[in-house]
């Protein structure tokens, strides 16, 4: 039995991580969740999987339910004696501490967050080497890379590909004045919109 903290249980990655790990109570339990400030469905997810810690890292009062508060309750999901893995999809830099303090707390870090290597690529190996963590990469591009790179002695050259998404066929100049709307349009994939909106402009593969 895994026993899995799910960071930004909230978000798009962390609701489809929820989703795989009802699929199979006999193998995983969440015993840590965490939201930024989507206290509603937080609620619905501490009813549904009774995790022993829940943390809502918004700032402001105690909100009288069952979530801690402030932003130490990534750390404290992260680091927890009853967490075997962590999957961080918090978004944004906002993820970077929780990524550190589970590598030396000798965890296996789900990483979708990459923005916690482009942040602290160094910081973060440095505290897998220290405390004995391992990384798991679960974003796709750092997932293939992996696979790619396994057991098959080192590569020449690695090449991402990229499609623009809604953009793909839109000829360069009109692309400067496209809206948020037209961004979000991803012809094949339902995802957060940040991440939605970096695929479009190719920040996602850049990052
Ligand atoms: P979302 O915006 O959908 O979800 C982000 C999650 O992080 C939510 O639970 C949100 O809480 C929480 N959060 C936001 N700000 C903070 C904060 N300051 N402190 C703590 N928690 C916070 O993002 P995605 O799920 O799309 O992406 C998550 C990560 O995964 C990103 O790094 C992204 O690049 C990566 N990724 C996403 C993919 C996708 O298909 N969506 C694919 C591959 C990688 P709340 O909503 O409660 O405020």
């Amino acid at each position: 039995m895994r026993r899995v903290a799910v960071l930004g249980s909230t978000g798009s990655i962390g609701a489809s991580a929820l989703a795989v790990l009802r699929r199979h109570p006999e193998r995983f339990r969440v015993t840590a969740l965490t939201a930024g400030s989507n206290q509603e469905l937080l609620s619905r997810q501490i009813e549904e999987f009774r995790p022993s810690f829940a943390g809502l890292a918004a700032p402001g009062a105690a909100s009288g339910g069952t979530a801690a508060r402030g932003a130490s309750c990534l750390i404290e999901a992260a680091t927890r004696p009853d967490v075997d893995v962590v999957l961080n999809a918090v978004v944004g830099f906002a993820g970077l501490d929780a990524t550190v303090a589970a590598l030396r707390a000798g965890k296996r870090v789900a990483l979708a967050n990459k923005e916690s290597l482009v942040a602290g690529g160094a910081l973060v190996i440095e505290a897998a080497r220290q405390g004995g963590g391992e990384l798991v990469p679960v974003d796709s591009e750092h997932s293939a890379v992996l696979q790619c790179l396994g057991g098959r002695g080192p590569a020449a050259r690695l090449t991402l590909t990229a499609s623009g998404g809604p953009f793909r066929t839109w000829p360069i100049e009109r692309i400067r004045d496209a809206t948020v709307a037209e961004a979000l349009q991803h012809p094949t994939w339902r995802m957060g919109h940040k991440i939605t909106v970096d695929s479009a402009t190719l920040v996602n593969k850049a990052l």
